[in-house]
């Protein structure tokens, strides 16, 4: 099982909490996906052949492109992967680019799962975090999406904006569980280096939020959404039965993947490596024939870390067989001594011999990350 991720670096608007790789202008557009084509070709062996499960395009904004520029891209993949007949393939979209037009036209080249950056259902949130779109597209691009025929369909939300209460959290939530969505993701606003929102932290112009209060948002989003059929399957996913991600639980499976396009990362079990994050860089490299990237191979240590880390954001966890089975003693050893050193061993619970954190667990998983890594 393996998934392929294809980075589109362009969006139409900068947020500013974002540190993603893109950029707002259209600049060399025709070249990079020519290239991205091309880059998808050269790596068509980086998975050993193996069957795709999954193809996600990420970004930036991948709905920007128009329906050549996808086909030309998804052709590639078809042209050099074997790809499973029920393959998940993903388009994260902005509600903006959701007319009923270019849906259908998104149904009508194989997308069968969109992955919608609404980020809040009030106009107030929005114009805070500079989103290109309003809350009546965010609605709009939902319903258009349920009605063009898709059925799996996510959502991103944001909570922990300094602007808005708790109130307005249940709002959003409270909406997100009565229009057509089969996924949620719900991510607390973090303060990136060298973003808008950094810079307005710095000059004063607006104060972070308290983390207890994000930390009440983070359950109320659990409590709500679990009790809405939504299963909270990782910290900051949730979906209906039968509806969670499959791209981004292979991740989280230590399942191989290749990334394609400027700031992509890829992982074939052995080694990890990330592409240049230069639209310019990356374009004239590949124009050379050549894929400019770093890479790192993993230690048995690193490779252990790695294992813990995502699969402490599970909430499936950590299997204990499999780490004393792949790892062995000496590592399954490490792994229960940190348990017993850990300050509060009521965040974590064992269950049919996985490891996992409970729901205060959580809230409590940085300090966990820093203070395991800490031991190394
Ligand atoms: S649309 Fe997405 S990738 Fe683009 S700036 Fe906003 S958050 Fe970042």
């Amino acid at each position: 099982m393996a998934g392929i991720y294809v980075h589109i670096p362009f969006c139409k608007k900068a947020c500013h909490y974002c540190d993603f790789h893109f950029t707002t202008t259209q600049y060399y557009r025709d070249e990079i996906i020519q290239q991205l084509a091309n880059e998808i070709e050269q790596k068509k062996n980086y998975l050993s052949k193996q069957t795709l499960n999954t193809i996600y395009f990420g970004g930036g904004t991948p709905s920007i492109l128009n329906e050549e520029e996808l086909r030309l891209l998804l052709n590639s993949i078809h042209r050099n992967f074997v790809v499973a007949k029920n393959a998940e393939i993903t388009l994260e979209a902005n509600p903006d680019d959701l007319s009923m037009e270019k849906l259908l036209i998104l149904k009508k080249i194989g997308i069968n799962r969109l992955s919608i950056g609404i980020q809040s259902f009030l106009d107030e949130d929005l114009k805070w975090m500079n989103r290109a779109h309003n809350a009546a597209q965010a609605k709009k691009a939902v319903m258009n999406a349920a009605n063009a025929g898709f059925n799996n369909i996510s959502i991103d939300l944001i909570y922990g904006l300094p602007t808005s209460t708790l109130a307005d959290w249940h709002t959003n939530l409270a909406l997100a569980v009565i229009l057509p969505v089969q996924h949620l993701s719900c991510y607390c606003l973090t303060v990136e280096d060298n973003t808008a929102l950094h810079h307005f932290i710095k000059k004063g112009k607006v104060s972070e939020k308290k983390d207890e209060v994000s930390s009440e948002e983070f359950l109320l989003a659990h409590q709500f959404l679990v009790a809405n059929n939504f299963e909270h399957y990782e910290i900051s996913n949730y979906g209906l039965k039968n509806f969670h991600s499959r791209h981004n639980s292979s991740y989280w499976e230590n399942e191989p993947y290749l990334g394609i396009g400027p700031s992509a990362h890829s992982y074939n079990g052995i080694s990890r490596q990330w592409n240049v994050a230069n639209n310019i860089q990356y374009l004239n490299s590949m124009k050379e024939g050549k894929s400019l990237f770093e890479k790192e191979e993993l230690s048995c240590e690193q490779q252990f870390n790695e294992y813990l880390m995502t699969r402490l954001r599970t909430t499936k966890g950590i299997s204990l067989e499999y780490v004393e089975t792949v790892f062995g003693k000496k590592y399954s050893d490490e792994l229960h001594q940190k348990i017993s050193a850990y300050e509060s061993p009521s965040h974590f619970e064992i269950q049919n011999n996985h490891l996992h954190l409970t729901t205060e667990g959580m809230l409590k998983l940085n300090s966990i990350v820093i203070e395991w890594m800490a031991d190394e």
